[in-house]
């Protein structure tokens, strides 16, 4: 792991690719435990949160689930935008399912309020929040993530799905922005 540099921003390692792995494993395993008997879907959310959802389905074999991907977007640049839109739509039915959202990161948590908000309306029967990445001290919305992979400072971050305006998302471990 060494620096990387995109639009002149430098960014060092931060979490490996090792750690995300054992990480997602742990969580894996809370999923099966907490849903076992059930036929849950996941449903990851666009662009980033890909590798997670790859890889936390895939801890989860022992589960009867199934999984689908949506497409939010909130954030331009290294500061959010604050407005969320729905890019692409839901077409399966979620009436009395049990829902797990994968996303790759919760800051604000503007964008899984709404989402949770929005699939609400169609009547699932529980709806859980699996999370890589969570930043409490940014959080403005009554929102709690149910699997969080790691809690981490308000900085900016890419790698393993997240980006700077769509670069570094194939970056195996994690980079945190350099401050100097
Ligand atoms: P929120 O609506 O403020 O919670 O932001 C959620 C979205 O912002 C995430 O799904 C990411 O796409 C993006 N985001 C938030 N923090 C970061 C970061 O540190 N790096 C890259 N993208 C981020
Ligand atoms: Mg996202």
């Amino acid at each position: 792991m060494k620096q990387v540099t995109y639009e002149g921003l430098t960014f060092e390692p931060y979490i490996s690719k090792e750690e995300i792995a054992a990480r997602v494993e742990n969580l894996g395993r809370d999923i099966v435990r907490d849903c076992s008997g059930k036929q849950p879907l996941f449903i990851c959310v666009l662009n980033g949160a890909f590798p997670f959802a790859n890889d936390l389905f895939r801890a989860t074999e022992e589960l009867d689930s199934e999984i689908t991907f949506i497409r939010l977007k909130s954030y331009e640049g290294t500061s959010t935008s604050g407005a969320v839109k729905e890019v692409l739509g839901l077409n399966e039915n979620i009436e009395g399912r049990t829902i797990i959202i994968v996303e790759d990161i919760i800051d604000t948590g503007n964008t899984i309020y709404r989402l949770v908000k929005d699939l609400e309306k169609a009547n699932p029967a529980d709806i859980k929040i699996a999370t890589l990445l969570f930043k409490p001290d940014a959080l403005v919305r009554p929102v709690k993530p149910d699997y969080v992979g790691f809690s981490i400072p308000t900085k900016f971050i890419i790698g393993y799905g997240l980006d700077l305006n769509e670069k570094g998302r194939n970056l195996n471990d994690i980079y945190i922005l350099k401050e100097d």
